[in-house]
């Protein structure tokens, strides 16, 4: 094949653009031009049809296989959520059409901010933020704002111990000094810990509830009127309403803002980053202060309000995440009252369940039931042999399990955090225990072989000191 610079034709070419054509060739010095023509890959079209399924079945997910990763929520979500963001009366409409012709995606919103309202016990809602990080950042500013008004400046942000990352990475981001607050013997907020902690330069303290030990905070009203009577917020932190919903809400416990991480707790398949949305609910006194739009209703019709004097302003693009919040709708719809609450009731059996189940050879950190979630830690025979977490994670890949979440939160030595959610059947827990067990015996027996771990996988064990200490970033343009 012989590469051709072809002269454009007077008709296809603008009268003022020079003619790329053999001249222009010219112009390259010879030594610079191709000798040969490149060598241009040729595939078939099935060729690269079985290439791409074939990386496609590497991919694991929910839909291939059990996901029990703490602190992450990665159940199984129905796929009609999916038909529903894709009608194409939603998923066509563009984000700048007038209001006028997007009366029926903004009243599923409207909708969707009253539905949040009811299960987590709060006034307001807005849609904008589109993750749990963006919801704390944006939550965080909304703590500002409000103390602003109040002509009072606080600058501490208190965390417990047991806290995700993103709490005191959001808090330092929204301007605030970070402080952490221990945790007790029961894995629950130390109270004295945090009377001593609160003052008058606390502006709020963030909570999971159940925190990340998959415990619920038991003296949450204690902590709440801690946090009021120094004029301080409390904030929560969504990402564990799994547990929760439909049963208890956080604004009854004291809560004054929250955040929901709507691609845990309310269908969308997450994973690998994205995408998500992040909502954030208020009690009355802080919703002048809520980022915009604002879905407003007037009567029969909805429209998207500008901010208000005391609004904090955008926090991103548009509205929010649109095919996320059309998923979450869904699901709620779905559900309903009644099926809400039985996703919360069952997640926390299966994870009892589990937990129960594993006791033997992995027995749970703290000795108390657990929520929807439980860190456990290998048994002490099982870490006399050398065998840490990570070799147990990696061999049940070879098991056709994903692992739990490992060496989070980091105040549990060696921890194995699991989550196994509503959605997997009994035999399908109790094929995870089969493989546990098996593990636990492998650990006695034969320690070697897990170090090994995987052994099945398309890629095996990396050096991962090896990879942190000498980093090496190539991109290597031959292949
Ligand atoms: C996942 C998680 C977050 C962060 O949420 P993203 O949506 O991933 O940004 C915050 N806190 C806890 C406890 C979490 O599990």
């Amino acid at each position: 094949m012989e590469l051709v610079f072809e002269k454009h034709s007077a008709a296809s070419g603008a009268a003022n653009v020079p003619d790329p054509g053999p001249e222009a060739e010219a112009l390259v010095p010879p030594e610079l031009r191709r000798a040969a023509p490149p060598a241009l890959p040729e595939l078939s079209e099935l060729d690269v049809v079985r290439h791409y399924l074939a990386l496609s079945r590497r991919q694991v997910g929910v839909d291939s296989v059990f996901y029990p990763l703490g602190s992450c929520t990665m159940k199984y979500n129905p796929k009609l959520c999916e038909e529903a963001a894709r009608l194409p009366g939603f998923a066509r409409l563009h984000p700048h059409a007038p209001d006028e012709l997007c009366q029926g995606m903004l009243a599923l919103l409207w909708n969707l901010e009253q539905r949040l309202c009811e299960i987590c016990g709060m006034d307001a809602f807005t849609l904008a933020p589109m993750a749990g990080a963006q919801g704390e950042w944006t939550g965080l500013l909304l703590v500002r704002a409000y103390h602003r008004a109040r002509n009072d400046a606080r600058t501490e942000v208190l965390v417990p111990d047991s806290a995700h990352g993103t709490n005191p990475a959001s808090a330092a981001m929204a301007g605030f000094e970070v402080r952490a607050v221990a945790s007790n013997d029961d894995g629950e907020v130390d109270l004295a810990a945090l009377r001593n902690a609160v003052g008058p330069k606390t502006a709020a303290l963030m909570l999971t509830n159940p925190n990340t030990l998959g415990l619920f905070e038991t003296r949450i009203r204690e902590i709440a009127a801690v946090l009021h009577q120094a004029g301080a917020l409390l904030y929560y932190d969504g990402a564990n309403l799994n547990a929760i919903c439909g049963v208890a809400r956080p604004g009854d416990m004291g809560f004054d803002i929250v955040h929901v991480n709507v691609h845990k707790t309310f269908a969308t398949p997450h994973g690998g980053g994205g995408p998500g949305a992040g909502p954030v609910g208020v009690k009355a006194r802080i919703a002048p202060f809520l980022p915009a739009p604002r879905i407003v209703r007037e009567g029969e019709r909805f429209a998207r309000a500008e901010a208000s004097p005391q609004s904090i302003g955008r926090v991103g693009a548009f509205g929010g995440n649109a095919g996320i919040l059309i998923r979450a709708y869904a699901y709620l719809a779905m559900l309903g009252r009644e099926g809400v609450t039985r996703v919360a009731q069952h997640a926390v059996l299966a994870a009892r369940y589990l937990a129960a189940r594993l006791a033997s050879d992995f027995p749970s950190a703290y000795d108390r039931p657990c929520m929807h979630e439980f860190v456990a830690t290998p048994s002490a025979a099982i870490l006399g042999k050398g065998v840490k977490t990570l070799d147990i994670a990696k061999r049940l890949i070879d098991c056709g399990f994903h692992p739990p979440t490992v060496y989070f939160p980091m105040i549990v030595h060696e921890a194995l955090m699991v989550e196994p959610t509503e959605t997997e059947t009994k035999e399908r827990l109790d094929a995870f225990v089969a493989a546990m067990h098996v593990i636990a015996a492998e650990a006695m027996a034969t320690p070697e072989k897990l170090k090994t771990a995987p052994q099945n996988a398309p890629v095996g064990r990396v050096d991962e000191v090896k990879a942190a200490r000498e980093l090496v970033l190539t991109y290597d343009m031959a292949r």
